[in-house]
């Protein structure tokens, strides 16, 4: 097994169009920064290419390269997945939490999930959201997400036989 962890976090900019998770939520305002800023699908990136051992979201899709400007983060997840898939892993289960003081991500959650659980290709049960205010934090203008993954080895590279480290 394999754990990961990912951290991000964006500042909110009038006029632009919010998604978490992959999904468009109406409100005012939205994430400014890398691509289109979805904090949520960053930390989830990061957590898988960290699980194995990859280079971060930021080295493979640099915020400079202006190719990556406004860009569906989804991209990014799929090459996470592609790289976690070639070290022969499939997910376990995910854990999140977003930490927001605005919009309310409560009414959203359900269907956060199963978009996630459509990009991820996994079950709605093996994904947690979290949701919390930032109290004390004075960070009311940023969306913040954590998220933490679990890797098994995959079925596919146990049939197909891909070397595994002896466990002595
Ligand atoms: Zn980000």
């Amino acid at each position: 097994m394999r754990i990961g962890y990912g951290w991000d976090s964006h500042e909110f900019k009038a006029g632009i169009p919010l998604k978490i998770g992959g999904v468009d939520i109406e409100y005012p305002k939205g994430l400014g920064g890398h691509s289109d800023g979805d904090v949520l699908l960053h930390a989830i990136t990061d957590a898988l290419l960290g699980a194995v051992a990859a280079p971060d979201i930021g080295t493979l899709f640099s915020p400079s390269d202006s190719q990556w400007k406004g860009a569906d983060s989804a991209v990014f997840l799929e090459e996470a997945l592609r790289r976690m898939k070639a070290a022969g892993y499939e997910i376990s289960n995910i854990d999140s939490t977003l930490i927001l003081a605005q919009p309310k991500i409560g009414p959203h959650a359900s269907r956060i999930r199963e978009n996630l659980s459509e990009l991820l290709g996994i079950g709605p049960e093996q994904i947690g959201i979290k949701a919390k205010t930032p109290e004390g934090m004075g960070t009311d203008n940023a969306a913040i997400a954590h998220a933490a993954v679990l890797l098994q080895r995959s079925n596919s590279s146990r049939r197909s036989g891909v070397p595994k480290k002896k466990t002595r």
